[in-house]
């Protein structure tokens, strides 16, 4: 049955599934009425219109894209302008000290050990005025950007939130409580890549 929730019912998003926290991120995806698939192998993001690199431990999640060989894969998604949305660990594995998706570098476990996992409500562009409930666990920052790079949310004067061109990162979990709006700024970027995508395969008929 399609989705009443969408203008694009038939988007379909990969979460990589190497580690970290999939399923919560699914779930939101499918709030959102996106259809959702697990990338485990290079195949997997055929036909993909947005992905998404969760959190975990970003040392973890890059030997697990080596080791699955899936790394020329998620460079052609990049390429093709399918958005991406790297969380905490998905941050760290899109800066530039990384795969290089995003014109920035995060600093790990930036908030010390005192403050390994906090909540903060941060004011979000693109969200409205509600500020959005944050969950930080081990989260690090965004230590420099390129100036191309967009800060959508800052925390204690850090960048927790920025977009360049396709790729959209926080620091912290959006996954991790009820409120969609993070994941629906990632929804919308994914859907006008989808038109536009559409309008040149038109275009070439
Ligand atoms: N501290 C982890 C790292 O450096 C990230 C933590 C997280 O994704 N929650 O990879």
């Amino acid at each position: 049955m399609r989705s009443s929730r969408t203008a694009e019912p038939d988007l379909k998003v990969g979460v990589l599934a190497v580690q970290g926290d999939v399923e919560a991120h699914a779930r939101t995806l499918r709030q959102l009425g996106a259809a959702t698939t697990e990338v485990r192998v290079p195949e997997d993001l055929e036909g993909l219109d947005g992905l998404i690199i969760p959190g975990g431990e970003s040392t973890t999640i890059s030997k697990g894209i080596e080791s699955a060989g899936l790394e020329p894969a998620l460079r052609a998604h990049h390429e093709a302008g399918k958005p991406i949305l790297g969380t905490c660990a998905g941050l760290i594995v899109c800066d530039s000290e990384h795969l290089g998706f995003i014109d920035a570098t995060a600093r790990r476990n930036a908030f010390g050990r005192q403050l390994q996992s906090f909540e903060a409500d941060l004011a979000v562009e693109g969200i409205g005025d509600e500020p959005l409930r944050a969950v930080f666990i081990r989260a690090p920052w965004v230590e420099s950007r390129g100036p191309g790079v967009e800060v959508l949310a800052s925390h204690d004067g850090h960048p927790v939130a920025i977009r360049e061109g396709g790729v959209l990162a926080s620091a912290f979990h959006p996954e991790l409580t009820d409120d969609p709006r993070f994941h629906a700024i990632f929804m919308a970027m994914t859907t006008s890549a989808s038109a536009r995508e559409g309008a040149s395969k038109e275009e070439a008929r």
